[in-house]
This record gives C-alpha cells, sequence and structure tokens, in this order.
C-alpha cells in the first residue's frame, strides 16, 4: 500500500505538490483550514508545517508499509543516477594510510583516504569519497592536511547536497547511531572503537523549521530502514553544537528515541581522546 491508497482508503482529500501530498492537519488538537500538512509520497512520512505535528502516516492508521515501494524508490533514483554523470576517485589518486591527528592507518583505509597532488582543487588535502545507499560516489569531502586555512574543508562538486555519512550501519541490529557533526570527529570514533556512527557535515541540518523538518525525516529514512531507531547526538561543546543538537531532537523526535550528549564547553569529537572516547562507548554499548 503506498501513502495515496492509504489516504484513500480513509477518505482523506489530498492535493500533489511536488513530490508531497498535502492535506489537512491529522493532528486532534489542529484546526486546520488551509491544508498545511505534507506527506512524503514514498515514506508516507509528514508534516505540518503550521503546527510542527509529524510522525509515519503507515504509524499512525496502524498500517504495515510496504517497505519494498521505498525499495522500489531506491533503484528508480539509482537508474536515474546512472544516466547522471558519474563521479569517480581521481585515476591519479594515492592511498592514504598512515597515522594523521591521533587517527590510525587502518582507518583512513577503511574510508579510502587519498590524496591526489596533480588535482588543483585537492592538492595538499586528504580527501574521502562519500558513497551513498547504492554504493555510488556522491562526492569528495576533503580537507587540508597541514594547515587550518579557509576553506578547511571543500566538497567535489562544490554545493553538493549534504547527506549522512556512513548512510551504511556497520552493526545495524544493534538499533542505534550516534551522531556527530565533522568529519574527523567520526573517524575519531570509530577509530576508537564506536563503528555505528555517523556524521552530518554540519551542526545545521534542521533549517527553517517547517520545510527542515521533512527534509530531514527524509534524510534520515535510510537508517530507519536499516532498523535504527534510537539517535545519540554527540555534537560540538559550543553553543552552534547546541543548538544544532536541540533543533535535530525536535524534528526527529516523533521517528526516533533521542538523546542529546551534552560535551564540555570547548570540547568537540574529533579531539577527545581514547579514554574519553571509551567513556562514552562503555556509557552506549552497555
Ligand atoms: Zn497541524
Amino acid at each position: 500500500m503506498t501513502p495515496e491508497e492509504l489516504l484513500k482508503s480513509k477518505n482523506i482529500n489530498f492535493k500533489y505538490s511536488s513530490s508531497d501530498l498535502v492535506v489537512n492537519c491529522l493532528s486532534p488538537e489542529h484546526e486546520d483550514k488551509n491544508p498545511s500538512m505534507r506527506i512524503d509520497k514514498i515514506t508516507g512520512i509528514f508534516n505540518c508545517l503550521s503546527c510542527g505535528f509529524s510522525g509515519s502516516l503507515f504509524r499512525y492508521f496502524n498500517k504495515e508499509q510496504n517497505l519494498l515501494d521505498i525499495r522500489i524508490q531506491n533503484i528508480k533514483n539509482k537508474i536515474k543516477k546512472l544516466v547522471k554523470e558519474k563521479i569517480y576517485k581521481p585515476l591519479t589518486a594515492i592511498n592514504f594510510e598512515k597515522e594523521y591527528r591521533n587517527i590510525s592507518a587502518e582507518t583512513f583505509k577503511h574510508f579510502e583516504a587519498f590524496t591526489d597532488n596533480e588535482s588543483k582543487d585537492l592538492e595538499g588535502r586528504i580527501a574521502f569519497p562519500i558513497y551513498d545507499i547504492n554504493d555510488d560516489i556522491e562526492f569528495i569531502h576533503a580537507r587540508y592536511i597541514n594547515s587550518d586555512i579557509d576553506p578547511k574543508y571543500i566538497n567535489l562538486p562544490a554545493n553538493v547536497e549534504k547527506t549522512l555519512y556512513p548512510i551504511k550501519v556497520y552493526e545495524p541490529n544493534k538499533g542505534f547511531i550516534i551522531l556527530v557533526e565533522g568529519f574527523f570527529d567520526m573517524l575519531n570514533l570509530w577509530d576508537k572503537g564506536i563503528k555505528n556512527i555517523a556524521c552530518t557535515f554540519g551542526s545545521s541540518l534542521v533549517g527553517k523549521k517547517d520545510i527542515g523538518n521533512v527534509k530531514v525525516i527524509n534524510k534520515f529514512s535510510q537508517y530507519k530502514l536499516q532498523g535504527i531507531n534510537k539517535l545519540y547526538i554527540l555534537f560540538d561543546g559550543d553553543k552552534a553544537g547546541r543548538i544544532g543538537a536541540k533543533k535535530l531532537r525536535e524534528a526527529l523526535k516523533n521517528s526516533y528515541i533521542i538523546e542529546i550528549l551534552d560535551l564540555e564547553e570547548g570540547k568537540d569529537p574529533g579531539k577527545l581522546s581514547t579514554k574519553e572516547i571509551e567513556i562514552i562507548r562503555d556509557y552506549i554499548y552497555d
């Protein structure tokens, strides 16, 4: 059953708007005269732009969701992408496999780190291919190796839609994942034994309240499909990190159990020591 079929079976009127269905808010507390609830046509995830009520249409009506529909859509997206130009690692890339910033060579190998001094864009940088759920490279993420001058991080192509990475959960049966802001935060925790980890490429995933929520919920649907139901948010111990963490919790609170792990002022996960990470690991894994 698709979200459209489900709405029809419940005699709920809806309109189409780009990739969404638009209905009167389903919240009993919201008398919605101008339809302000958007429902994702594929996942059935809904969000009311006016009151913020959000969740899954299937769960709301206690119906089994056909995950096959979502998988089919993923395949369609994959085909669409094949038609588009593919991104490859440059032929002149050299594997980066040594210790750097207190992170082991093995971890860099696992994430396929490379350098490419033949490339004008990547010269002097350590770079990583960012794979999507279908194992295609979505973009290349890179930072300067020996300096912090701006722009410290770049993406190729520039202005790519930021994603969550890795999007494939290492141990999905654990049911949880830890979210950090930066790629090197993710590397550091992975390196010290926290494998169910992903980076969000910045603390400001949730933009303007309304539209932002639907976008974020959709972004996280790939984790839901892999059986993740709990998120730990471990953003930087600064103002931006704390605000970002709270906004993210707000956007996802109806889809996940969420716990914010507050870091001391001035700390960030990329600089935590092995000892400090062990404390976090013991807390989460026990
Ligand atoms: Zn509403």
